[in-house]
């Protein structure tokens, strides 16, 4: 029946070239996939497109990943049709981009992205026809459209450029993308100088995946990579900025930043990584914090950017707010000039979206407040909006031997003890006890917060 209709499908025309090249076709008996192995909203997408006379295929990270026996993330479809064509066929559905066109098919809370096959003619012509290109060869757009064969050539990784047709559960692969995943070797397409030229975005690409993926990257496409890492200083920011998201929410945090180091591509990202990463105390803090995050990650537990953010630019706000204090300022207006200066940096190398800049600058300010055990400030603290964050971030200062263990266990304590507890624990706490305790007397003991989680864990929000 499917056959039938794929046979009727394919006799249509489309607007967009059809391949010569005859790929490598890989039957379900080899590659295992079943179609219901894609979410229904994906199946749907690709479906329609087909019925609507177009081809339409499962490609990208999806196919890679449920061939290396990983949860695909997300799924994208390529097709022949046009973003125009695509619009016309979903009733919900845009046509988003401006330097990639393509159209968000929406299901539910599911998005699928489709992109038109693309063709790959870079050229510095004033033709508009042509994919422009920067004085370092960075493509300017890409909105030339091409057909199948094409479009493998033009996307980043040989284990990247498989097409899973749902409906004859075939993959169509031309460049030996599927040996490539039997090796686990990330192969770059084409010339990698030129490919990375293109795109210096690929650079942290090939980190990012080899460790998510625990690929090897094949030796010509490893070879240029350190040469070429200025590269990225001529990125957008934003686009840095999502790529290294993906990068600390891959579950591999700790492997890949240990890798971007070593690949010298952490420069134009997070410049201040060497130096944090020489001293022990600072190396020590952010090997916990990212274990911990890709510990959460494998557990699907949620992990918030901003929390992520202000533990790798503590030590920056650290050795600012100390050189701050040598110079004569006071504890407290020091230290919120020096997160001002680290944020307004960061804001222009990493493009950090401002919406994260409030969460980040209260953990770090409410650091100072951990300290005072005494009187009502511990109960006044643990009632602030974003106090299981910085507590969070407190702990892990301990854990790293920035903080002395006890404060991190008498924390621990407090939000775990009752309320009779929690004063008995604070009258032991130094000479000014008793007169404050007196003044608050009235007051009720804030409720106990739990306290039983690990670092970075609530108000992840
Ligand atoms: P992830 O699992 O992180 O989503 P992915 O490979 O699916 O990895 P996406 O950013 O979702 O990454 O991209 C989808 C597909 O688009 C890729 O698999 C690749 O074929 C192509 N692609 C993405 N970025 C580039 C790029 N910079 N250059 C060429 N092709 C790219
Ligand atoms: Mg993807």
């Amino acid at each position: 029946m499917i056959r039938k209709f794929l046979r009727k499908v394919f006799n249509r025309t489309s607007t967009v070239p059809a391949s010569t090249a005859v790929p490598d076709t890989i039957p379900f008996k080899q590659h295992g996939i079943r179609r219901n192995q894609i979410t229904p909203c994906a199946l749907k997408t690709a479906m329609q497109i087909q019925q609507a006379g177009y081809s339409a295929y499962i490609v990208g990270g999806a196919v890679r990943d449920l061939l290396l026996g990983l949860t695909p993330k997300d799924f994208d479809i390529a097709t022949n049709a046009t973003p125009e064509e695509v619009h016309k066929i979903f009733r919900r559905s845009r046509i988003i981009g401006r330097r990639f066109r393509l159209v968000h098919v929406m299901c539910g809370a599911e998005i699928i992205e489709v992109s038109t096959f693309r063709g790959n003619t870079p050229s510095n012509d004033e033709d508009e026809s042509f994919t422009q290109t920067d004085e370092h060869g960075r493509l300017l757009n890409d909105n030339v459209f091409g057909n199948q064969e094409e479009d493998a050539v033009r996307r980043d990784f040989t284990v990247n450029a498989l097409y899973y047709d749902p409906a004859r559960e075939e993959i169509l692969d031309y460049l030996q993308g599927y040996e490539d995943i039997r090796t686990k070797t990330l192969r770059i397409i084409g010339d990698p100088t030129q490919r990375y030229r293109e795109d210096p975005v690929r650079l942290l690409r090939a980190v990012r995946l080899a460790c998510k993926l625990q690929m090897r990257i094949d030796t010509a496409t490893a070879h240029p990579i350190a040469d070429l890492a200025p590269l990225l200083q001529n990125v957008p920011p934003s686009r840095l900025f999502d790529e290294m998201l993906k990068l600390l929410l891959s579950g591999h945090a700790l492997s890949c930043v240990v890798e971007l180091r070593s690949q010298g591509l952490h420069h134009g990202l997070l410049p201040m990584l060497d130096v944090i990463l020489e001293q022990p105390l600072g190396e020590r803090f952010i090997t916990i914090a990212l274990k911990n995050t890709d510990g959460r990650i494998r557990q699907n537990k949620p992990v918030s950017p901003a929390f992520l953010f202000a533990i790798l630019l503590w030590h920056e706000v650290l050795s600012s707010w100390n050189t701050l204090q040598a110079k004569g300022e006071k504890p407290m207006p020091a230290l919120f000039d020096a997160i001002d200066k680290v944020l307004s940096l960061q804001h222009e190398k990493l493009a950090i979206p401002r919406r994260f800049d409030a969460t980040i600058q209260e953990i770090w300010s409410m650091q100072p407040r951990f300290e005072i055990r005494i009187g009502r400030k511990p109960f006044r603290l643990i009632t602030h909006p974003r106090f299981r964050a910085a507590y969070d971030f407190m702990l892990l200062r301990c854990e790293s031997g920035e903080l002395s263990p006890e404060l991190g266990e008498w924390w621990k304590a407090f939000l775990t003890s009752d309320a009779e507890k929690r004063e008995k624990m604070l009258s032991t706490q130094g000479p000014t006890q008793k007169k404050r305790k007196r003044r608050t007397r009235k007051k009720s003991a804030a409720p106990t917060t739990g306290g039983t989680e690990t670092p970075i864990q609530s108000e992840q929000s």
